[in-house]
């Protein structure tokens, strides 16, 4: 553990923002914020800002927003300050040059002065030889008078880190055990580029290092950087933080997780009305879990805080299930205070066209339809009933039970007894169906199905004497009527 802070445990979570927030990037995200709360520590945002070809107008405030509503908060960062910024590393070329030119005084890194097109050339090369593509080092071989002439000339130029050669490099990944390279396969890494910017390398090691990190959890893809960040901490005489890659995030097929910004980006889950509590608790399984023996699947945030260990993070890639995702956020939603529910979907009620200013009204359908919804973008789909003027033409089976003798007795009897009342509600509702069945002698299927499909259309659903609440006593007896 890297001690110069007391022991405080510091991590950081260090996006390049792309505009939209991945699945992988929420995980990453609270995978750290759930270990920094666990361990008392801090928990720093950094933006890796540094390719400017890559840069979105708003993405940072975008993902600064989507964590926040996620409930993910940090100690330092953009928006909180700190001790160590700045946060963004856009504002932090003069530590990569002051670091980078302490490399090249140390011989650690060197000018290279190479064009695009002869690389290109010896890419080319080399693929042709059935060689690995990597610099062919013969920058490392320029005379100090030679550098001075080029750069006098004003040649363009790159920093490039010098792998020491025939070494072995060996480190302990807190979740992949220990991983070793031969130095000699490892790319000397450009450092600083031509237009002054660092690369990703430079900056994520000078930072981690003032930024006084002790714990890196990241994403898997970024294990094979490791090594090449561990030749910079040692050529600048720093201890390297200890490591976590997390593993990857997968499709049921056992693909990658796509990228395609429709079916990750967490904003996207967040619009379809998956409940911020699902996504924290169905993210942190994404390659984590409490242990054996813990039959336990719903955590909320603080009990997922308690119990985050990197112990418990496997190493194996975690499949996305998004099936499984449905029936968590089904289970939230059936299980959620109704007066939360209703405020998070009266947007929904607002899309489908329902009248929203009586949000008691709303209450009341939603207890209703609430154990339908995997996501409260499916309630339009689930209300529909609301609205309905006419059984869908096509259905021939629910309208032969609709024309049926037996029915047209039961509507036209019902309606006698509904007609007689002020106002329609569950009690008075019931009381006048088992009437029904008095005077008719038919019951069960006979009785309720009909009744069921006049009202609704359809042949399941919501309990009938709600249903009959919120619809009304004139529109329920508008719908029967049709029938007889
Ligand atoms: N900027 C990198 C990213 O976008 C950060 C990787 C790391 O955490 O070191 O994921």
């Amino acid at each position: 553990m890297n001690n110069n802070n007391n022991g405080e445990v510091r991590v950081r979570f260090a996006p390049s923002p792309t505009g939209f927030v991945h699945i992988g990037s929420l995980r990453t995200a609270l995978f750290n914020y759930l270990f920094a709360k666990h361990s008392g520590g801090k928990n720093i945002l950094r933006i890796e800002d540094t390719d400017q070809t890559r840069k979105v107008e708003g993405a940072v405030e975008n993902l600064i927003r989507v964590m926040g509503k996620l409930g993910i908060e940090f100690d330092e960062g953009p928006v909180q300050g700190g001790d160590f910024g700045p946060y963004y590393q856009s504002q932090r070329l003069d530590f990569y040059k002051k670091y980078c030119d302490e490399l090249l005084a140390k011989g650690s890194a060197y000018y290279a002065f190479e064009t695009s097109h002869e690389l290109d050339e010896m890419r080319k090369l080399q693929q042709l030889e059935g060689r690995q593509t990597m610099y062919d080092r013969r920058a490392r071989d320029l005379s100090e008078d030679e550098v001075q002439e080029n750069l006098k000339k004003g040649l363009p130029y790159v920093i490039r880190l010098k792998v020491p050669l025939n070494e072995e490099i060996r480190f302990n990944d807190l979740i992949k055990g220990t991983i070793r390279i031969e130095t000699n396969i490892i790319d000397d890494q450009i450092l600083l580029k031509s237009d002054g910017f660092p690369t990703y390398h430079l900056a994520n090691v000078v930072d981690d290092h003032l930024m006084k990190i002790t714990h890196i959890i990241r994403g898997e893809e970024w294990v094979t950087s490791v090594p090449k960040h561990i030749i910079i901490y040692n050529a600048l005489g720093w201890e390297v933080p200890e490591m976590a890659h997390v593993p990857l995030i997968l499709n049921s097929d056992k693909s990658k997780l796509s990228k395609r910004q429709g079916d990750v980006a967490v904003e996207d889950f967040l619009q379809k009305g998956y409940l911020k509590e699902t996504l924290t608790n169905f993210i942190a399984f994404l390659g984590w879990n409490p242990g054996e023996g813990e039959e336990q699947e719903f955590f909320s945030m603080e009990e997922l805080i308690k119990k985050f260990t990197l112990e418990k993070v496997q190493s194996s890639g975690a499949v996305f299930n998004v099936d499984k995702l449905n029936w968590m956020n089904n289970e939230y939603i059936k299980n959620y205070d109704p007066d939360k529910l209703t405020e998070l979907a009266l947007p929904y009620f607002s899309k489908a066209g329902i009248e929203i200013s009586n949000t008691e009204r709303i209450k009341k359908i939603l207890s209703l339809v609430r154990v339908y919804l995997n996501k409260l973008e499916d309630i339009p789909d689930n209300i529909s009933f609301l609205e309905r003027k006419e059984i869908e033409p096509d259905n021939d089976n629910l309208k032969e039970i609709l024309n049926s003798e037996s029915s047209k007795k039961v509507f036209e009897k019902l309606s006698e007894k509904i007609s007689l009342l002020d106002e329609l509600n569950p009690e008075n509702y019931k009381t006048a169906v088992s009437e029904v069945q008095k005077d008719t002698g038919l019951k069960g299927k006979e009785l309720f199905k009909p009744i069921r499909i006049a009202l609704t259309g359809s042949e399941n659903g919501p309990e009938l004497p709600l249903i009959a609440e919120i619809l009304g006593k004139d529109k329920v007896l508008d719908l029967l009527k049709r029938w007889f």
